[in-house]
């Protein structure tokens, strides 16, 4: 159990908590400092500060943001970023677009399918947060087209369904210079280093290191000990900031706890202190 957890969602994207729902859960729960980190937008983080001030709680603005490196899709977290800056929002505003786009595409596909949901249904669960496959699924579950996220996912939603489109994302050096330019530290969400062959891992890392990468997600909620082990040797070796957090989801992943992830999470204050220093915060 960790009391610090930098690595949280929203209803602002595809958490079922509100920020303030979150915000005291976390409290709850004993965490301290917390980021949070919808998916791109910093949307929530106006709502959330002031309780979290008010239960004298830190809150670290975070967001998460998908992009394209070496033909596969990797998440970025940034952290500390002044997020109001305009140049900052403007940017993340076309990361918007895009997704409404996506969801257009999906329910093309699934109307050819033969499962028509309105694009305004899908709206409504979104709210004026970021849209997403997750908002999808929850109207094919309510119309009976799906019984569980895990379904609509299979069946249709996930990259072998029926009405699966890939998602337009950035370019990764393009998402860090946005997040610097702001002022905000840039780390690797959860470094699974999924389809590279480990001797590549070296030289992938470097690329990204040398382009504006300061920091890799070692503790995560699901790594296990050897997941751990195998990226904080490469924070050694590449002199990285290190940081860490469950992926918290609220009730739409059950599974993963906050401040606890899968199992035992522990993000050392150590690596907080770092990231702090390194943002000059
Ligand atoms: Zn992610
Ligand atoms: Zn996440």
């Amino acid at each position: 159990m960790s009391r610090i957890d930098l690595h949280t969602h929203t209803t602002w994207s595809d958490g079922s908590y509100s920020p303030t729902e979150l915000v005291e859960w976390a409290h709850h729960h004993d965490i301290r400092t917390l980021a949070i980190t919808d998916h791109d937008t910093t949307e929530g983080l106006d709502e959330a500060l002031p309780l979290s001030q008010a239960l004298g709680m830190d809150l670290i603005p975070g967001m998460e943001i998908s992009t394209r490196f070496q033909e596969r899709e990797i998440h970025v977290l940034g952290y500390f970023m002044n997020y109001q800056d305009p140049t900052f929002q403007t940017r993340i505003r076309g990361l918007q677009s895009t997704r409404l786009q996506r969801i257009q595409k999906i329910l093309h596909k699934l109307e050819f399918n033969g499962v028509s949901l309105y694009l305004e249904d899908v709206q409504r669960l979104a709210g004026s947060g970021s849209i997403g496959r997750p908002h999808i699924a929850q109207v094919l579950i309510q119309q009976g087209h799906a019984s569980t996220f895990r379904e609509a996912f299979e069946k249709y939603l996930g990259i072998r369904g029926t009405a699966y489109v890939p998602r337009d994302v950035p370019e990764v050096f393009e998402t860090f210079s946005w997040i610097r330019e702001a002022g905000g530290v840039v780390i690797l969400a959860h470094p699974f280093w999924e389809g590279f062959r480990r001797e590549d891992v070296d030289s992938a890392c470097q690329t990204l290191v040398e382009n504006g990468l300061q920091g890799l997600e070692v503790f995560y909620g699901t790594f296990s000990a050897k997941q751990i082990s195998f990226n904080l040797h490469l924070a050694k070796r590449f002199n990285l900031l290190v940081s860490g957090g469950s992926d918290f989801h609220g009730t739409y992943k059950p599974e993963i706890a906050i401040g606890k992830g899968k199992g035992s999470l522990k993000v050392p204050q150590s690596a907080l202190d770092q990231l702090r220093k390194a943002a000059g915060k």
